[in-house]
């Protein structure tokens, strides 16, 4: 199975406990974690993804922050050393994102504007 992964959602798994934008939301997002915790291939983007499919703020097929969360995306990719549409095991991305972003304290220049960033610091 390969899921479909917008770049900056590899931050938001590091932190995520529960809280979210609806109930089903969250609910999606545990699911998600559980399947990634399996360490699949995902596809990097810089657009709507398996995360944003049962979002509220997913108005067919693009976020109501398009412009502000694919900046979060490309900014991601970036500092990884990655591109859009790169295919990946789970976990090498989320070890870039570690070592490359949380572990270098540059979170919060990429998503420091988002409504949950308190939540992860
Ligand atoms: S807020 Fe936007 S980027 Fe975040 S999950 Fe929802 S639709 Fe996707």
């Amino acid at each position: 199975m390969q899921y479909r992964i917008r770049a900056h959602h590899g931050m938001c798994f590091s932190f995520f406990q529960g809280k979210g934008y609806s109930g089903a939301f969250t609910e999606h997002m545990w699911a998600m974690k559980r399947k990634l915790a399996q360490n699949p291939e995902v596809i990097l983007l810089a657009e709507a993804d398996d995360v944003c499919a049962r979002c509220p703020n997913n108005r067919a097929g693009v976020c109501t922050s398009a412009k502000k969360v694919e900046h979060y995306d490309t900014q991601v990719l970036a500092l990884c050393g990655l591109n859009c549409e790169t295919r990946i095991r789970w976990e090498d991305f989320e070890s870039l994102v570690e070592e490359r972003i949380l572990a270098a304290g540059r979170r919060e220049e990429i998503c420091g504007d988002c409504q949950w960033s308190a939540l992860c610091n």
